[in-house]
């Protein structure tokens, strides 16, 4: 861990970070920038697993900030990855969105709707803005079948245009309360799955990589449970007043304002 001096991958938080909605952080593109001119890493991490890493790229791209497909990590492609290396194949349910279904297709998963649902291998439970009463009567009878339930993420909610919006873990929880099981693992952050899976695509150790994001009890927490160096901004969920009485893993190495600050210390 030590010191920022000398890290050599980046890994961001989207929202709240880079970005916030549509709009950039200001000052984001000349850090991301700085980054890669020193030889710098860097990759774009969510807990949402309703996109694509293309949707991303796009997105990014539209905000002037260029990124590559495999420089973003999602949930999605975790519960894939995850699956894939523990599974290799099968059939899923999936509550979720089209970016979802697509990481898993990509791995090679058949995914089932209807009746044939019921008899999935696997139910992948992500946010999804569909999400009904039918879907949930499926999952639950394709868990209470036997099926293992894998869950993108715990966010309860999040910020939406108008408001709050139910998040992945609300639709986690309704399968958790019908069927009385617990997903087998909850793959997105503060689980560290998604940051090994970024510091292996960078090719680099741990105590090289930094981690800048928002939020206390995921990109902070996970960071540090995987021993990254952990930076917090101040730019998204956190305020300067909820930094009294962090303890233990709560705690980041480095807060800065925005990462706008981060160019000048690299
Ligand atoms: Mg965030």
């Amino acid at each position: 861990m030590g010191e920022l001096s000398g890290k050599k991958g980046f890994i961001f938080d989207l929202d709240g970070v880079v970005c916030i909605g549509k709009t950039p952080i200001d000052g984001v593109r000349e850090t991301l920038a700085h980054i890669r001119e020193i030889g710098g890493k860097v990759r774009f991490l969510t807990n949402n697993a309703a996109n694509s890493r293309e949707h991303y790229v796009r997105k990014l791209g539209g905000m002037g900030i260029r990124c590559e497909r495999s420089e973003v990590v999602t949930s999605s492609q975790g519960v894939a990855i995850y699956l894939k290396n523990r599974y290799r194949s099968g059939k899923c349910f999936v509550i979720g969105e089209e970016g979802f279904v697509g990481e898993l297709r990509q791995k090679g998963f058949e995914v089932v709707e209807g009746k044939e649902g019921e008899r999935a291998d696997f139910v992948a439970v992500g946010i999804d803005s569909g999400f009904t009463y039918e879907k949930l009567t499926i999952a639950l009878r394709a868990v209470k079948n036997g099926a293992r339930f894998i869950a993108a993420n715990p966010d309860v909610s999040r910020p939406g245009e108008e408001g709050l919006d139910p998040g992945a873990g609300a639709m986690v929880a309704a399968l958790e309360a019908a069927s009385g099981v617990k997903p087998e693992v909850v793959i997105g952050k503060p689980n560290p799955m998604l940051f090994e899976i970024a510091v292996k695509g960078m090719g680099l150790r741990r105590n090289q990589v930094a981690v800048v994001g928002d939020r206390i009890d995921t990109d902070i927490v996970g960071g540090n449970r995987f021993n990254l160096y952990t930076i917090l901004v101040l730019t998204g969920i956190t305020k300067r007043a909820d930094l009294k009485g962090l303890k233990g893993e709560e705690k980041p190495k480095l807060v800065l304002n925005s990462v706008a600050d981060l160019k000048g210390l690299l």
